[in-house]
């Protein structure tokens, strides 16, 4: 078997190429993450990722872009790294990027030197997800960070020169935290400043530890006329100079793309036309992970 399942990749990297170099999640104690729960993170050993890639350089020799799979690749040991990215470059004459998912943690865990260097390795471009800028929200869901640690950990990932993609969970606030959820992953996702911003809407997997809170009353998931509230709201109070924003996933109610803040009031028009009906919502029951 090539990939160790179950494998997960960012929707833009569809068309990539997944190597798997790490498996799991370092941190993998996210109470509304199911992805890696059947999985103890691991870096592969030289033999496996030896075998992966020259498997890749077989199947796909034309590859142009490849994501490193599992949950944060970027965890493990930089000089490790650096030669992977040196041994992609020189196998596959195609590749113009080389993409992963981020955890603030791992990215406060590098010096700004060997952020560099992956940087010129050839790492183009990092996943962050920063879920929410709300203490309150970020410790109940255990991502490990507060919002202070994730804004220095994005800006780190900008001032290496890797192009960023923010990711936040609608609705991760509950009734309880929504306008705090809203207003506070504005300010953070401000000062980060990414190039990308994804917009994702929560959806709660059984056998996480969110599904017990939710069926124990202690969460309450928003409606989702209030999760378009939210929405606004974080549109509203986002400073962003040049961002590409998209709230196309499968878990969104609304498919909406644009530049912020230059469309900001073109996509509050959008959401406004919605809660009036005037555009339609995706199905509760069609909505996927
Ligand atoms: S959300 Fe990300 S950091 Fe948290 S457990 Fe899941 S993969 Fe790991």
């Amino acid at each position: 078997m090539v990939y160790d399942f179950p494998l997960y990749r960012p929707p833009s990297e569809a068309k990539s190429l997944i190597l798997q170099i790490t498996l799991g999640c370092s941190h993998n104690k996210c109470t509304f993450c199911y992805m890696y729960k059947t999985k103890k993170y691991r870096v592969k050993t030289p033999q496996e990722i030896e075998e992966h890639i020259n498997w890749a350089k077989n199947a796909y020799p034309h590859a142009s872009r490849i994501f490193l799979a599992d949950g944060n690749a970027l965890a493990m040991e930089t000089r490790q790294l650096k030669d992977i990215l040196q041994r992609l470059y020189a196998g596959f004459p195609d590749l113009e990027r080389v993409t992963c998912y981020a955890g603030p943690k791992d990215l406060l865990a590098k010096g700004e030197d060997e952020l560099l260097t992956l940087r010129k390795a050839g790492l183009t471009m990092l996943y962050l997800g920063v879920e929410s800028g709300s203490p309150r929200v970020l410790q109940n869901v255990k991502k490990g960070v507060t919002p202070e640690e994730m804004i220095r950990a994005g800006q780190r990932a900008r001032g290496a020169g890797f192009q960023l993609s923010c990711m936040i969970i609608s609705g991760l606030g509950g009734k309880e935290f929504w306008e705090e959820h809203a207003v506070e992953s504005a300010r953070v996702i401000s000062a980060i400043d990414p190039e990308y911003f994804a917009l994702l809407t929560l959806l709660v997997e059984e056998g996480t530890a969110l599904y017990k809170q939710v069926r124990r009353g202690e969460f309450v998931l928003l409606q989702p006329n209030e999760v378009i509230d939210e929405t606004k709201l974080m549109l509203e109070n986002v400073e962003l100079s040049d961002c590409v924003f998209r709230s196309n996933h499968p878990s969104n109610y609304l498919s909406l793309k644009g530049t912020l803040n230059k469309d900001r009031d073109k996509l509050l028009d959008i959401l406004t036309r919605a809660q009036q009906a005037q555009i339609a919502l995706r199905p509760e029951g069609w909505r996927l992970f």
